[in-house]
């Protein structure tokens, strides 16, 4: 199956091959660990797992590398650790820490690597060397800048014009730069600030070449799949390209020797306007999967296209869950039959392979799902197999589908409820019908709902 993608860089779906398909890296830029990561920072994150899910697939769990940063050196992190009086690993540890947990509780997989940027200052500095060896950076007054006149395809990925730039700039003017566009490799740390060796004295790198350098010290250049957020393309990304481009020995100024693809996801709003913290409208994933299990979460997030917009509201949460308790119950009731050894469904893959096309499996899924319900005895173990496997590409429908529609009861509650269900069976046993009456008015104060089926009661809490 030819896997197609759209590349941001090109401008349109292209075939994806990869340079070497025994070792298909992959890379997408991380968080920058001074805060809680809100629920629209794990949109590239859920939609470059179900690419990195797909890559093992097609190539192979061994073939296929998978980096995602962690950015340690940030000015706001300074700001943070400042305001705490702790040194930043105190402030970056922790957020690193939750923000594992979090993703890993919307069944995100651990990528193969996660540099940091403490970890890589030398391959940092090293890539800065190199670009002023190759004429393409400049150092002034301890800061070393990159020269954007040097490199003629700057502008290419975010298809812009130096000129129209530099008309519509609001970068920072100082009289160091050659020109306004001219963007930080190294600048020195503030009295109090972190600050590291280098060449030109203490400091600090600039963001974009953080991960640039990441990239060529853990991945080698080129590597085939570059991602992020659009939000990402322009200035990061294009600076990514000047610098990675640019760095390279004898380079032929090929954009696709540095990545050679470009995938970028779309933005998740609410009230159709973008969340973010300055607009002060928010939803931690920290705080959300209190509320819902990371599986509703992670297919709400799956929901739409990975390149168009999502609206995030409470009606797409609530219609996931009942798509999940669907899906759930199509495998509850085929709880007892066996799962067979059994290939991915074409149709799925077909729609994964078009662009990560998640609206299109969603709907193949609904459609495994009451192919299941439907099945002549004979043939529930595929269809069964079928649909797990398909769930377990895209990351869904792993647990037990009992466990599911107790999701969100501790084990108190659960031990309350079975030993209530007993109660209940006792009671009716001896017809005592105003007991078993009671008793389930006392499940229904629980959020407790009983489903009566000929196998005995089953029980779920109440969406
Ligand atoms: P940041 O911490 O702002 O650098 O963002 C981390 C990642 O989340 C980047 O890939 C951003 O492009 C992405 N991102 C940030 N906000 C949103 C949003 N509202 N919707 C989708 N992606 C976002
Ligand atoms: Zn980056």
């Amino acid at each position: 199956m030819k896997l197609r993608l759209s590349d941001t860089l090109k401008r349109q779906k292209v075939d994806f091959v990869p340079k070497n398909p025994q070792r298909v890296t992959m890379y997408v830029c991380g968080p920058t660990v001074y805060n809680y990561a809100h629920i629209g920072n794990a949109r590239p994150v859920v939609v470059f797992d179900v690419l990195f899910r797909l890559l093992r697939h097609l190539y192979g769990e061994e073939a296929v590398i998978y980096a995602r940063n962690i950015t340690d050196v940030d000015d706001k992190i300074n700001q943070k650790a400042m305001a705490e009086g702790v040194d930043i690993d105190v402030i970056t540890s922790k957020f690193a820490d939750i923000y594992t947990a979090d993703m890993r509780a919307l069944n995100a997989l651990e990528p193969t690597i996660q540099p940091r940027v403490t970890q890589n200052m030398n391959a940092i500095v090293a890539q800065i060397a190199a670009l002023i060896r190759n004429g393409h950076a400049y150092e002034a007054e301890g800061h070393v800048l990159f020269d954007v006149e040097s490199y003629k395809a700057y502008g290419a990925l975010s298809n812009r014009s130096l000129d129209d730039m530099i008309a519509g700039a609001r970068v920072e003017v100082a009289p160091y730069k050659k020109s306004p566009q001219d963007f930080v490799l190294w600048k020195p740390s503030k009295p109090g600030e972190p600050k590291w060796p280098s060449p030109w004295g203490e400091g600090r790198p600039g963001w974009h070449i953080e991960c640039s350098a990441m990239i060529e010290a853990n991945l080698g250049l080129p590597i085939d799949i570059h991602g992020g957020g659009h939000d990402l393309i322009f200035p990061h990304h294009e600076n990514e390209i000047a610098q990675g481009v640019c760095a390279q020995h004898g380079h032929s100024h090929q954009e696709e020797s540095y990545a050679r693809y470009w995938m970028h996801n779309g933005f998740l709003t609410m009230d159709a306007e973008k969340m973010s913290k300055s607009l002060g409208n928010v939803l931690l994933v920290h705080d959300l999967i209190k509320e819902f299990p990371g599986e509703v979460i992670r297919l709400a997030l799956l929901s739409a296209h990975y390149r168009a917009p999502l609206d995030w509201n409470n009606d797409l949460l609530v219609q996931t869950r009942k798509r999940l308790d669907g899906l759930y119950e199509a495998l509850r009731k085929a709880a007892d039959v066996p799962v067979v050894e059994t290939a991915v469904p074409e149709a799925v893959i077909e729609a994964l392979c078009d662009d990560l096309s998640t609206p299109r499996v969603l709907a193949e899924l609904s459609a495994l799902a009451s192919a299941l319900e439907k099945a002549s005895e004979a043939d529930k173990p595929l269809a069964k197999s079928q649909l797990l496997v398909a769930g377990a590409l895209v990351g869904i429908l792993q647990q037990e589908a009992e466990s599911w529609f107790k999701g969100g009861a501790d084990d108190d509650l659960s031990a309350k409820v079975e030993a209530l269900l007993e109660a209940r069976k006792t009671a009716r046993a001896e017809k005592n019908w105003a007991e078993a009456d009671r008793i389930r008015n006392e499940l229904t104060a629980l959020n407790v709902e009983v489903m009566d089926g000929p196998a005995g009661a089953t029980w779920k809490l109440k969406a």
